[in-house]
């Protein structure tokens, strides 16, 4: 078979970018194919402060583009694109993008998550005018504003305390009292002045005109009573959904649409490998992304020496 690479990489996350790095180290032909930067969602978090290495805290962008510029030196060509459909042949993979087939021998899926949406009234109709998923890229718009973040995660608790950064208030809106997120964001949370918690509340709808977001109005689950908390901007972190439409239905996932590996990150199909967030795990952070993404590189080396010596 004539393969543009030997294995080609979908998204250029921690993990994907760590599978380059191996991959190419190890001599083989790799594209890395990214729709949007560098660095994936971790690219998105303004203070990562868990990565082992840094004692000081990196900014999810700046660790981003490092990892793609060391993984770049070692040969991995990163090409801009989004996976339309993964078609599997005798021998390998079609990977049909939005700027055309490449052809590969393996595929590593290391396409991440997406946040996943309220769905209450007005979340589209002021998405980018008021409705974000992303505090790092958005919060600086509400310099001195009210804000309201949305979910007990640790990505709502981080995100709320950088908003702190630039807003007068921050209220984090939670439908629980009891926290998903990890104690020290809660404690930190709990002890910044301009974070109001808003605990056993919902958001029902998303208020405001023509000119943009005026509020949000919350439901109280233990008292029933309904308010309009003032504020204009709302950022959503509700949780996360895998990256996987490309994929065929001969793939095995979860009942949530994780890839299901085995420890050497090999999926179901043969000759298809899944890294970093898109897999089903328990624990997902850039540490345990490279992890994985090392490991796939290793898995792919395998089977292609394999498939040679047959
Ligand atoms: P998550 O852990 O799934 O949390 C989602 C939060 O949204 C939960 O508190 C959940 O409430 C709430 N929620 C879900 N649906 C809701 C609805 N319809 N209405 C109101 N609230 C709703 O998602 P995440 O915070 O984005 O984190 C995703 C993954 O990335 C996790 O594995 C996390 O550990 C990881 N992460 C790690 C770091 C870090 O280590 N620095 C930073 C960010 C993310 P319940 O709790 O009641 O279910």
């Amino acid at each position: 078979m004539s393969a543009n690479s030997d294995v080609l990489i979908v998204g250029a996350g921690p993990a994907g970018l760590t599978a380059g790095l191996y991959a190419s180290r190890a001599g083989l032909r790799v594209r890395c194919l990214e729709k949007m930067t560098a660095g994936g969602t971790a690219a998105l978090t303004a203070k990562v402060e868990n990565y082992p290495g840094f004692d000081e805290p990196i900014s999810g962008f700046d660790l981003g583009q490092r990892m793609e510029k060391q993984a770049r030196r070692f040969g991995l060509d990163i090409v801009s694109g989004s996976v339309d459909e993964l078609a599997v042949k005798s021998n390998g993979f079609d990977v049909k993008t939005s700027g055309g087939v490449f052809a590969a021998e393996a595929v590593i899926v290391a396409s991440g998550t997406r946040p996943v949406e309220l769905g209450v009234p007005g979340e589209k109709e002021f998405r980018g005018r008021g409705v974000s998923y992303c505090a790092t890229c958005d919060g600086p718009l509400f310099k001195n504003s009210k804000v309201a973040v949305v979910g007990g995660g640790d990505s709502a608790l981080e995100e709320a305390a950088f908003l702190t950064r630039f807003c007068s208030r921050v209220y984090l809106i939670h439908r629980r009292d009891q926290f998903r997120a990890v104690k020290v964001l809660v404690e930190r949370a709990r002890a910044n002045e301009k974070v109001t918690l808003v605990t056993h509340s919902v958001v029902q709808k998303i208020v405001g005109t023509e000119q943009g977001l005026e509020g949000v109005e919350v439901k109280d689950l233990e008292s029933g009573s309904v308010k309009t908390l003032p504020v204009s901007g709302v950022f959503l972190y509700v949780g996360i959904s895998p990256n996987t439409e490309f994929l065929s239905a001969d793939t095995d996932t979860d009942e949530h649409g994780y890839v299901i590996t085995d420890e050497e990150m090999r999926t179901s199909t043969k000759g298809l490998f899944a890294a970093g967030d898109v897999r089903k795990k328990s624990l997902r952070q850039i540490s345990t992304a490279v992890g994985d993404g090392a490991v796939a590189a290793m898995s792919v080396v395998r089977f292609l020496e394999e498939r040679e010596s047959r």
